[in-house]
């Protein structure tokens, strides 16, 4: 269940245990990457510390509480029926989300590029935002974010969000990040992909622990790992908490030529709190079980979270070479998922099964070797106190390091390159 459309703190029971240790992460986590980003965005970001929904029979009232006034502009989307509000940058510190109401069925906020953030509202049923307004009260010694929904007839509703549809296409493309460019340079590069982030928390564990914080932290230090050795170049697709859409992830490994391409991610399956340990996971047109199907169209949803139009991924002409090419791509991630299951194993909890195929669209590059990792289950207790143990990062990247050394070490042998694990 819980991928972006559930609220970062509207989550079900929690297991005692681990409550403490998993607040206390949150709030690391949080602080170190609001912090970064405010380094990225100037030295006093607007913060939001409050929301409030005010719901009449005409009129519902979505108010944020902020430091100062802000710019904010919306769109509509419909299927699933949504209003999206765009900001600058915000930095959200708000502890404790309203309960749904009104027309407003559910939101969320985030970051969703380096310098602009975004509220993204689940309509309950058609509306329109009718009025926006951004004021400071002195009285209150706070400004006051209240954007107004207005009942409207599905008709109107469409055309309204036909409207916005070009809108939202080019706010989507301002967001991008350009592509790191590589310099002159042999060794090996791996793309390291942060699953979700910014608007789209990804899956939520009871207590509010976002994959998108878990995720964050694990793959910068993958990153660093891999960097000490010397021997690799490293991408990350992004490095702060900021949304990347999926299509765009995959342009960034393509433009940079990787040569590896590791998408990071820790899943939930609340009905199964029994489930736990890690998968490695490889493209494929086919599932290779039920499961893992509908993991992949839960990951393959975080586009639509954030309120993103899916864009085609570019799967390069379909001709002959093409094809080969993809199939020699796919034969390199199975060889280097099984290298990655085969280190992992010495020092971390395996799912039973760890090994599996599913339509990923991140993993659809047709050029670059890809493979997606879950490192564990958010739904499980146990899991989420192994994915906040140093020691278990430590030794699991470690592992992955091995095992990158493995592969490019056979990969590579002809080029003269043999990159031993750092
Ligand atoms: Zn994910």
């Amino acid at each position: 269940m819980p991928i972006a459309p559930t609220l970062p703190n509207a989550a079900g029971p929690w297991l005692s245990l681990c409550r403490l240790g998993a607040a206390l992460l949150a709030l690391v986590v949080a602080t170190i990457v609001s912090a970064e980003i405010a380094r990225a965005v100037g030295d006093t970001p607007v913060v939001a510390v409050s929301a409030r929904i005010e719901a009449e029979a005409d009129e519902t009232r979505l108010v944020f509480k902020l430091s100062e006034p802000v710019a904010a502009a919306a769109l509509h989307t419909a299927g699933p029926d949504r209003a999206i509000v765009d900001l600058p940058y915000v930095n959200f510190q708000i502890a404790e989300s309203p309960e749904a109401g009104g027309l407003v069925s559910g939101f969320r906020y985030g970051v969703f590029a380096r310098d602009r953030s975004r509220i993204v509202i689940d309509l309950a049923s058609p509306a329109r935002v009718a009025s926006i307004e951004s004021v400071y009260r002195e009285s209150e010694g706070a400004a006051f974010l209240t954007i107004a929904l207005a009942p409207v007839d599905r008709t109107a509703f469409d055309d309204l969000a036909d409207q916005d549809a070009r809108r939202l296409l080019e706010s989507a493309a301002a967001a991008r990040s350009s592509a790191p460019s590589i310099a002159d340079d042999d060794r090996p590069l791996i793309v390291i992909d942060p699953g979700h982030g910014g608007v789209d928390p990804g899956a939520v564990a009871a207590g509010g622990v976002t994959e998108k914080d878990i995720v964050l932290s694990f793959s910068l230090a993958l990153r660093d790992r891999l960097e000490e050795g010397g021997r690799y170049q490293v991408v990350m697709t992004r490095e702060k908490d900021v949304f990347v859409a999926l299509g765009e992830r995959v342009r960034i490994a393509r433009e940079a030529q990787a040569d590896l391409f590791v998408s990071v991610h820790a899943d939930s399956i609340s009905s199964a709190p029994q489930v736990r340990g890690l998968t490695v996971y490889t493209g494929s047109d086919r599932a290779s079980d039920a499961a893992s199907q509908q993991l992949a169209e839960r990951e393959n949803r975080a586009d639509a979270a954030a309120g993103v139009e899916e864009q085609e991924i570019e799967e390069g002409v379909a001709d002959i070479l093409m094809d080969l090419t993809r199939r020699e791509t796919r034969g390199f991630s199975h060889g280097f998922a099984r290298y990655l299951v085969d280190e992992i194993a010495d020092v971390a909890r395996l799912n039973s099964n760890p090994l599996r195929q599913a339509g990923f669209r991140v993993l659809r590059a047709p050029d670059v070797p890809s493979v997606l990792i879950e490192l564990g289950y958010l739904s499980s207790s146990q899991d989420i106190a192994m994915l906040m143990s140093e020691e278990w990062r430590e030794e699991t990247t470690t592992a992955m390091a091995d095992a990158i050394g493995r592969y490019f070490t056979t990969r590579f042998a002809n080029r003269g390159i043999a990159p031993v694990s750092p």
